[in-house]
């Protein structure tokens, strides 16, 4: 395909070009709800060069005329709040408040955060040098923008953990192909619209819908990935793009644990645990999956927990305050979940509550939020990602075992801890092998776009947020500008002796003599 020809992805139906459709369901029903198209290499490729003629006049129109637009859809998400929200709902079966709160309102907060903080983090740098020979010129080190971004999203998070990361990328001036994932891509779609309404020019943003092979493609075609999903697909990415030399920034997995010390609040620890493990249904990076309570108030957490679960409804959200815990999005996670808590049980794991799968006959992807205690580390629920509804609660000794326990992972995304004793929660914080943890809180950091997050050990490479989740879209370009000079400087051509030995006392001199040797 020619890019002067009518562009596949602006077509009414795209996939008439490629033939291949995706067939998109809403999973709380099992009902199809859209077909997208399941576009190419050769498509890929074109939107490719669609995106690089689009991104010289995006970037001249300066941090004020992007944000301009950028500000606008942050209004375009106010006035459309319903049809966002339910276009979340439908693909993702989650509920209206999981869509609401960690979706529809995370886009509209990164909208304007962006366009207010862009021209700040990426303002020029006055760089200054002790170097003498360096002295009379200016130094500055400058953000420009990589061109075109390639952004590969997960199902769970359509807006979050997509949008979240083209924002800032189209912020810094770069054009964007994002390209979602297979279970979720409608969400995209409408923003598409949303983004066209207020003025972003075509080809500027564009939303490629396909599956792993159109990720493979479109990490071949541009000039950064920003990845979020999979470890092992993170891994793929990261190989391919190799080829190419071209930089990745991968936000993946997860086993996050929370560790609740003798003396912590345990009502707010027991609330945090179970919300934060069935918010979403489980289905978020930086979810809880494994909690740690020291013997001494062990009994008192796990009954106040079972407490908090009596309020869980796992049912279909139909509009505010209807459900606690949606469907599951993506059909074979219900299959993980189910192996975890088998694999639990046959190893002498109890089950509190739950422990099936749910709503048999309704058809949907649904599996029924699960606590289980008298776990250890020999079970999957402890050391591999579920990311489900799940609860697995493991006594431990003393905060030693428990720090032990939540490191002895390959996972390092996000922790928390709950203690009244604010230094000690601190200094256990500081010894968790993760990009975040929280201390008497839990996964509320990601709120905070001015706080890196990004994963430690196999849960990613890279962060997003603050002043490096804006920056790694961009070259560092530094400039060095001579203003006051010698026609001709004295370390040039032709060596002689007398300057020699004379730059050789200098250089001692600068560096040596007037610093003690510790
Ligand atoms: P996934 O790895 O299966 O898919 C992610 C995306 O990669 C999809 O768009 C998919 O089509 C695409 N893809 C598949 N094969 C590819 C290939 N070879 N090359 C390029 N792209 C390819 O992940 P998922 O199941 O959609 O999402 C769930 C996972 O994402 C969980 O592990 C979760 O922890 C992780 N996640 C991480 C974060 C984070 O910020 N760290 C956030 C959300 C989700």
């Amino acid at each position: 395909m020619s890019v002067q020809e009518p562009a596949v992805h602006e077509s009414d139906d795209p996939a008439a070009v490629t033939g291949a459709e995706i067939a998109v369901q809403n999973p709380a029903t099992g009902e199809i709800i859209a077909h997208v198209p399941d576009l190419d290499a050769a498509v890929i490729t074109a939107m490719a060069t669609v995106g690089r003629a689009a991104q010289p006049g995006w970037n001249a129109l300066g941090f004020e005329g992007r944000g301009r637009i950028l500000l606008r859809m942050q209004k375009w998400l106010t006035d459309n709040a319903e049809l966002v929200i339910r276009t979340v709902m439908s693909e993702t079966g989650k509920t209206y408040e999981d869509a609401q709160l960690a979706d529809w309102s995370y886009g509209l907060n990164a909208f304007g955060f962006w366009a207010r903080n862009a021209p700040d983090y990426l303002a020029d740098e006055r760089v200054r040098s002790a170097q003498v020979m360096l002295k009379g010129k200016r130094l500055v080190l400058r953000y420009k923008p990589l061109g075109l971004i390639g952004v590969i999203g997960p199902w769970n998070y359509p807006l979050t953990n997509s949008f979240g990361d083209a924002i800032p990328a189209l912020a810094a001036g770069n054009a964007v192909i994002l390209k979602p994932s297979e279970v979720t891509p409608l969400t995209s779609q409408v923003l598409l619209e949303g983004l066209r309404e207020c003025g972003m020019p075509e080809g500027v943003f564009q939303v490629a819908t396909g599956r792993g092979p159109a990720g493979a493609a479109l990490v071949d075609v541009v000039d950064m990935i920003m990845f979020t999903g999979s470890t092992e697909t993170g891994k793929r990415v990261m190989a391919r793009a190799a080829q190419t030399l071209t930089p990745v920034s991968l936000e993946l997995g997860g086993k996050d644990p929370l560790i609740v010390m003798a003396d912590a609040d345990l009502d707010r620890a027991a609330s945090h645990a179970v919300f934060y493990s069935m918010f979403n249904g489980g289905q978020t990076c930086i979810s809880v999956e494994r909690v740690y309570v020291e013997e001494p108030v062990y009994d008192e957490f796990v009954a106040k927990v079972m407490a908090n679960m009596k309020a869980v409804r796992n049912e279909i959200s139909t509009g505010p305050g209807t459900s606690e815990v949606g469907s599951m999005t993506f059909a074979s996670q219900v299959d993980v979940v189910e192996r975890h808590v088998q694999d639990a049980k046959a190893k002498g794991a109890q089950v509190l509550v739950g422990g099936e799968r749910g709503h048999e006959g309704q058809g949907g992807h649904w599996h029924q939020p699960t606590v289980l205690v008298d776990v250890d580390h020999t079970m999957q629920c402890m050391t591999e990602e579920t990311f489900g509804p799940l609860l697995p609660i493991m006594k431990v000794a003393d905060t030693e075992e428990a720090i032990r326990l939540a490191n002895d992972s390959p996972y390092g995304l996000a922790a928390s801890v709950f203690s009244r004793d604010l230094a000690r929660g601190e200094a256990v914080a500081r010894r968790i092998e993760a990009g975040a943890v929280c201390v008497n809180d839990a996964l509320v950091n990601y709120l905070a776009l001015e706080l890196p997050m990004g994963g430690a050990k196999a849960s990613g490479m890279g962060t997003r947020h603050g002043a490096g989740g804006i920056r790694k879209y961009c070259q560092q370009q530094s400039l060095l500008i001579s203003r006051v000079h010698m026609k001709h400087e004295v370390h040039m051509f032709p060596y002689r002796r007398s300057v020699t030995k004379a730059l050789g006392r200098a250089f001692k001199l600068m560096n040596g003599r007037r610093r003690p040797v510790p």
